[in-house]
């Protein structure tokens, strides 16, 4: 094993409060600092739309019209709510490109394009791995690009992601034992080069890991642990992130079973200074994992729930678009006429009735993390307590979950 870089000082993750299990902290890369817990919304930067646009798809493009705070939406400011963002080297080809608009969309740096150069929230840049390995290559597009971690790496570098990952082979809830266990080797040896690749990477750099419990993921990090031989991997990496959750995104006990495994087997191994991230995992399993000890999340709920119409009202509840007051929330879009008249059906493209929404629903979440945030820092775990009782807590499948992580991860009821 020839001796690899330690990480550079581009990234930093102070824990400021606990309660129980679940944390409250500052991320920090590249001078930016995130408030943690904090939720990344996923975004699709590029795809749909001409070679002269890098907008396009519908929704989409409006919510970037709320990130860049454009006067076609009416203005205001939502940068806020992007201050940390989702984006993935799959999210290339979710319509359908050819060859040349591929290398035209690498060729520059988000932040660098004329159109994104008012932004500048951090964009954590995922591998694609769990599109690209599941499908065997690039779908919908009529070329083939050979990805394997080299490739993974220059994407995400031209895209220039502030945090990145290794590309890995994410598991399926139907692999055998030893598919499991070959996916596991092959993400250890993508690990082992993503380290090497990275060395001067201005960046974080994530290492993946993959299981549902205890077990699993102990094998996994002993797979990793055997490619990088008696090398720290706490010095190589400035974060965890958890995958192979989405199959199982409706399955609270599992998440929750992961997260808490996960951070037990971070302590085990000297990572518990480093933050935890849930790939894919958003909206009402928020509050449970981070009680079990998860600091950041990504998922495309925010906007999966406003192409269906619905509106959130919390992280766990969800309305139809019809049956909404929007006097009942003052939330910036909600507080906008020309918005609340376009959510209610007064405009001429469906994107603009479900673009609002999607920013509405962004907020709601960003509020509740936020409010998820305050909790922990104020004293003992009972603030946390009483906000999971009453939010998840009253839910009736979840309740059970709930007293599990209360009892679990933040000490119990007494
Ligand atoms: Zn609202």
């Amino acid at each position: 094993m020839p001796q690899l870089k330690q990480t550079d000082q581009t990234a930093s993750f102070q824990v400021t409060a606990t309660a129980g299990d679940a944390r409250a902290g500052t991320l920090t890369i590249n001078g930016q600092s995130l408030d943690t817990p904090t939720f990344f919304p996923v975004l699709s930067f590029y795809g749909g739309g001409t070679k002269s646009s890098v907008f396009g798809g519908g929704v989409h493009r409006t919510i970037k019209e709320f990130m860049l705070g454009k006067e076609v939406i009416g203005g205001g400011t939502y940068d806020e709510y992007f201050r940390g963002t989702m984006t993935s080297v799959a999210s290339l080809t979710d319509y359908g490109i050819n060859r040349e608009r591929f290398d035209d969309y690498v060729s520059d740096k988000i932040k660098e394009r004329e159109t994104f150069s008012g932004y500048n929230g951090l964009i954590f840049v995922d591998s694609g791995g769990y599109k690209f390995l599941h499908n065997d290559g690039l779908d919908g597009s009529d070329f083939e690009i050979e990805i394997d971690q080299r490739e993974a790496f220059r994407i995400q570098k031209q895209l220039g992601g502030d945090i990145i990952v290794n590309l890995d082979r994410p598991i399926a809830p139907s692999d055998t034992f030893d598919e499991r266990q070959q996916k596991a080797e092959r993400t250890a040896e993508n690990a082992v080069e993503f380290a090497r690749l990275t060395q001067t990477y201005p960046g974080a750099r994530y290492l993946t890991v993959h299981g549902y419990n205890y077990s699993m993921l102990d094998r996994f990090f002993d797979h990793v642990q055997s490619q990088f031989g008696n090398i720290d991997i706490s010095t190589l990496f400035d974060g965890i992130a958890l995958g192979s959750l989405v199959p199982k995104k409706d399955d609270k006990a599992v998440l929750i079973t992961a997260v808490m495994d996960c951070v037990e087997i971070m302590e085990e191994r000297g990572l518990a200074d480093l933050p935890l991230h849930v790939l894919g995992i958003g909206s009402g399993s928020i509050p449970l994992l981070v009680a079990a000890g998860a600091d950041t999340f990504d998922s495309t709920t925010y906007l999966q729930n406003a192409i269906n119409e619905k509106y959130a009202v919390s992280l766990t509840e969800h309305i139809p678009l019809d049956a909404v007051d929007f006097t009942q929330c003052d939330c910036a879009v909600c507080s906008d006429p020309m918005l609340v008249s376009w959510m209610q059906g007064n405009t001429e493209y469906q994107k603009d009735v479900l673009g609002p929404v999607a920013m509405h629903n962004l907020i709601i979440h960003r509020q509740e993390v936020q409010e998820l945030r305050q909790r922990i820092k104020q004293h003992g775990t009972d603030p946390l307590i009483d906000y999971l009782d009453e939010t998840v807590g009253r839910r009736d499948p979840i309740r059970k979950q709930t007293h599990r992580v209360v009892n679990q991860s933040l000490g119990g009821y007494f």
